[in-house]
Parts: C-alpha cells; sequence; structure tokens
C-alpha cells in the first residue's frame, strides 16, 4: 500500500552522473532538493498521510522553463517522474521513490481577464487560489468542493464540484493548456491547436505531459449562492436518501447536491446527544434567487426534523471551503467510486449498510447527483468517457491511527466490490482511484482506444506513466 517505514538509503541521487546534476541545479530557476537537502522531507510529503515515498530529487520549478529542465533531465537520465499539482490526489502519484518529482507547488499564480471572461491558472494552482482571483469580478469557473484541492489533478481527470450540473465538468470549461510532452517541447493546446491532444487532456489525467498553465471559461457565480448544509438522524436515512431519489429525478440544473452518510462530529455546533452517531447529509449549492433554492431544496430539508440545518445564502468562497477542515494533511485517505445509473433500494440499502459499519467516525459514504450540463456533452467529445450515469458513488475512507489501515481500506474496497456486482454501477473515476488498482478501460471507456493512439504519439516512451497510465504499446482493444 505505502512505502512506509523505508529509509532514503537507497540514494539515487547518489548515483546520477553528478556533473550532469550540478548542470541541471545550475541552469535551474526553482530549488532542487536532494535527500541530504533541509526541507526535503517536508517536501516530499503530500496531503495523504499514507503516502510516504523518497524521490531522488524535488524540482520546484519557478516556471515553465523549468519544467522542460526537468522533463529533459528525467528523460536523459531515465529516472522515474512524478508530477506534483496540488498533491492532493488519493493514490499519491504526485510523489516517487527514487525518481524526480516536477514540483508545481510554486506555480500558482492566477490571471483573470474579466472582460473575456476567461481566467488562466498555473498548473500548481489550487481552487482557493482560482475562486479568490475569479471573485473579484464576480465570476468562477466550475471546480471541486475542497478550497485546497489542486486544479491540475482535478480538471485532468474530470472535475465535479458546487457548479457541476449547472456548468458541467471543471475539463467542460477548459478553454486551452499550455503543456510540456515528454519531448521537452511546450505547446499549446486548444479546439484550434492540437487539438488532439487538447481532447486527450481533458480527461486523460496526467498521461500526456506537464500541464504548466489552465485557461478556463468563466461565468457569472455569486458573490453569495445557496448553500445547502443539512443534517439528518441516521435514524432517519433511509427515507431521507429516498426523498433525494425523488427531488432528483426533477431537479433543476441550477441545484448540485450530494448527499453522504457519516459520523456526527464531537463539535459544539452539534447536539451533544448526537454525538457519535450517524447521519445523512445533504450539502448543495444553488446558484440563483434564494426563493428558489428554498423551495428547490425544501423537500430535503423537511423530510425529517433535522438535527442541524445550516443551510443559508453565504459567499461562493464560504461554501468552497467549507469542508476544508475535515480533510487535513496527513491523515490516513483512501478513497474509490463507481457511477450509477439509477438510484435503486438495493443502492441505498449498501450505503446505509456501509455507512454504519465504517471502522472510522471519519469515513464516508457519498453520493453525488451528475447530469445536467455534464450529460451535455457526448462521451466521445473530450476523453472523459463517464457523461451519461446520474450519479457517483464515493466510500471515502478517512481515518488516524496506521495500525488500522488495513481494515480501512478493506471498508472502502469491500464496499465498493459489493457496489460493482450491481447492474446499476459501472466505470470508475479518476479522481478517486484509491491506489490506482482499476483497469484502464474501466476509467476511459470507449475513448481508452483513441488515447493509447495520442499517448503513443506525444508519449511514446511512457516518461509520464506514474498516473492512470494509458500505456503507448497498449493494443487497440487492450483490457489493461
Ligand atoms: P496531485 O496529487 O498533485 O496530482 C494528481 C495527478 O495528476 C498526478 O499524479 C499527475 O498524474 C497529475 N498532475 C498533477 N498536476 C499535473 C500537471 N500540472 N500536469 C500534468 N499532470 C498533472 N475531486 C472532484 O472531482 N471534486 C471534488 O470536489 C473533490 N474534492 C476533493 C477534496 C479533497 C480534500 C481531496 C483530497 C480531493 C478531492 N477531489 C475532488 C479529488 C481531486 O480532484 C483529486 O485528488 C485531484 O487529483 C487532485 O489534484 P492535485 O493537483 O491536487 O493532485
Amino acid at each position: 500500500m505505502s512505502s512506509q517505514g523505508r529509509q532514503p538509503t537507497d540514494d539515487r541521487a547518489a548515483t546520477l552522473d553528478s556533473k550532469a546534476l550540478v548542470e541541471f541545479v545550475d541552469a535551474f530557476g526553482g530549488d532542487v532538493l536532494l535527500p541530504s537537502d533541509e526541507g526535503y522531507d517536508e517536501a516530499r510529503r503530500i496531503w495523504n498521510g499514507m503516502i510516504d515515498r523518497f524521490p531522488a530529487l524535488i524540482a520546484r520549478c519557478s516556471g515553465t522553463a523549468d519544467v522542460v529542465e526537468a522533463v529533459q533531465f528525467a528523460r536523459e537520465h531515465d529516472l522515474p517522474l512524478a508530477v506534483r499539482g496540488g498533491g492532493h490526489n488519493v493514490a499519491g502519484n504526485a510523489v516517487c521513490d527514487d525518481g524526480i518529482v516536477v514540483d508545481l507547488s510554486a506555480m500558482n499564480g492566477v490571471f483573470v481577464d474579466p472582460d473575456d471572461r476567461r481566467v488562466r491558472a498555473q498548473g500548481g494552482a489550487t481552487l482557493g487560489d482560482v475562486d479568490r482571483e475569479t471573485q473579484l469580478f464576480g465570476l468562477a469557473t466550475a471546480l471541486g468542493v475542497v478550497s485546497e484541492t489542486g486544479i491540475a489533478g482535478l480538471t485532468l481527470n474530470g472535475g465535479v464540484g458546487h457548479l457541476r450540473r449547472k456548468y458541467g465538468l471543471s475539463l467542460d470549461n477548459l478553454t486551452s493548456v499550455e503543456i510540456v510532452t515528454a519531448d521537452g517541447l511546450v505547446r499549446t493546446a486548444s479546439e484550434t491547436v492540437n487539438p488532439d491532444l487538447f481532447w486527450a487532456v481533458r480527461g486523460g489525467g496526467g498521461n500526456f505531459g506537464v500541464v504548466t498553465s489552465f485557461e478556463y471559461e468563466l461565468d457569472e457565480v455569486g458573490p453569495e449562492v445557496f448553500g445547502l448544509f443539512v443534517w439528518h438522524r441516521g435514524d432517519a436515512a433511509v427515507e431521507a436518501l429516498r426523498a433525494f431519489r425523488e427531488y432528483a429525478a426533477g431537479a433543476d440544473r441550477r441545484a448540485s447536491v450530494l448527499p453522504f452518510y457519516a459520523t456526527v462530529p464531537v463539535l459544539d455546533e452539534f447536539p451533544e446527544s448526537a454525538w457519535g452517531e450517524s447521519a445523512v447529509v445533504f450539502l448543495g449549492c444553488y446558484d440563483g434567487p434564494t426563493e428558489d433554492a428554498e423551495a428547490e431544496f425544501e423537500a430535503l430539508r423537511t423530510v425529517a426534523e433535522p438535527l442541524v440545518d445550516f443551510s443559508d445564502t453565504m459567499a461562493y468562497t464560504a461554501l468552497q471551503s467549507l469542508l476544508d477542515e475535515d480533510y487535513p494533511d496527513g491523515l490516513r485517505y483512501y478513497w474509490k467510486a463507481s457511477y450509477v445509473s439509477e438510484l435503486t433500494d438495493g443502492v441505498l440499502d449498501l450505503v446505509v449498510r456501509y455507512g454504519d459499519e465504517s471502522p472510522s467516525p471519519l469515513s464516508t459514504v457519498d453520493i453525488w447527483h451528475l447530469g445536467g450540463a455534464i450529460s451535455d456533452v457526448a462521451p466521445e467529445e473530450t476523453a472523459f468517457w463517464h457523461r451519461d450515469d446520474a450519479y457517483l458513488i464515493t466510500f471515502e475512507a478517512n481515518w488516524e491511527d496506521s495500525e488500522t489501515d488495513d481494515v480501512n481500506v478493506a471498508w472502502a474496497r469491500n464496499g465498493l466490490a459489493e457496489l460493482r456486482e450491481m447492474t446499476v454501477a459501472s466505470g470508475a473515476y479518476g479522481n478517486f482511484p484509491g491506489f490506482g488498482e482499476d483497469p484502464a478501460r474501466l476509467l476511459f471507456g470507449d475513448n481508452y482506444d483513441r488515447l493509447i493512439e495520442i499517448k503513443a504519439e506525444y508519449d511514446p516512451e511512457n516518461l509520464f506513466q506514474l498516473n492512470q497510465n494509458v500505456a503507448p504499446d497498449a493494443a487497440v482493444g487492450d483490457t489493461r
């Protein structure tokens, strides 16, 4: 699972051609950290505390030229190459053992063009970086629901957030990228320039190069939206989830709701009598007039006497960071998901059962309502295949104690395995990948064959393979 406990005794940096290493460091504008350097240990850490890897060097890029240097160095010295955007992918591919980490965390500039309604953000920006700048102009693009997440991984693999049903996936709002490909060239990809590459990066993950900047379309959002955040007691779970199913059948696309099964935290905001009890939570956003939002969400708020109801109009940026504290750096995480076409009674019973049996009070089972603008795009229009399923169900195992790793990972894996036995379940989502065990075809569906062809053209040696890998030599029709 993790490489926990390993020490950096196999110091790959020491085996590198020292002259070449010195030349690389001299040419590099940012910082290059070696295992013996102060700050190395902190720099190799990522959000998921399960991941404990020891790269040979960490190249903290200050701009695109550094990314080019790092890519070329990795290729010339046959080094495993990991790309770090926001460092928040659960599989931990942002860091590797014995290779080079192309770390973009210092490249987090965000530039808004309010007249053209576009924002260009560098590849290490977080959602919070982008929202902060775009909201200055009352604008936003569709990102995820936790502000500390990186835009890079989020966008390259999809991106579902509070605006998803109105404005689609994050990648649906992309207008172009600047990308450093395996040959070290800096390319633009858009609908008109390198359109095949643009198609591939919209859902093909980190397979095609290092994206140094993303340009997105912006829409008027907020500055206040209606945030839905109501908690119902676990004994009303089945009733509440069935009410959600009924609601979802006719939901307005201005509304995106995410029900999740959770444990009531020990916090003053919640009645003490309910601490540690199970609960069903409706989290959502309505981007429109408050009166309409109240009507839209009434059934979800009144299906039972709520335990607590925090729903209200709020700053869009406040909604975007509402959950930030629930996902601290260094905790242990394993998240995995499947799409479902329908919320059958069997699916809802499974959500409740696994919610009740979770070995950690921090874990949740989530139901993302999809559809709306996501389904307006045909599956073959971008590399992101799973357009037609109405829901995404995620088992989020979150826990503190490393002694309980096995039981927590098994909980998520078993839940997902049971779900996948149901005929309504299919596919996998690249942003909730577990440790990346799923075959590529499960993620990419019938887009996989075209992805193989584009991979073979832009990365024939598979330099970018620490991701949900599309192998350039995979045969068309391959089931890997
Ligand atoms: P990283 O770990 O830095 O990168 C992930 C992978 O993307 C890398 O291994 C690499 O293959 C690739 N990559 C990263 N940067 C680049 C780049 N610049 N160029 C090329 N490839 C690159 N997902 C949602 O859809 N919606 C949500 O609301 C949501 N909420 C989340 C909340 C939390 C707390 C967390 C931890 C995750 C959440 N996710 C969500 C999942 C999230 O989208 C993924 O974890 C995503 O991969 C994070 O991107 P990152 O840049 O931070 O990750």
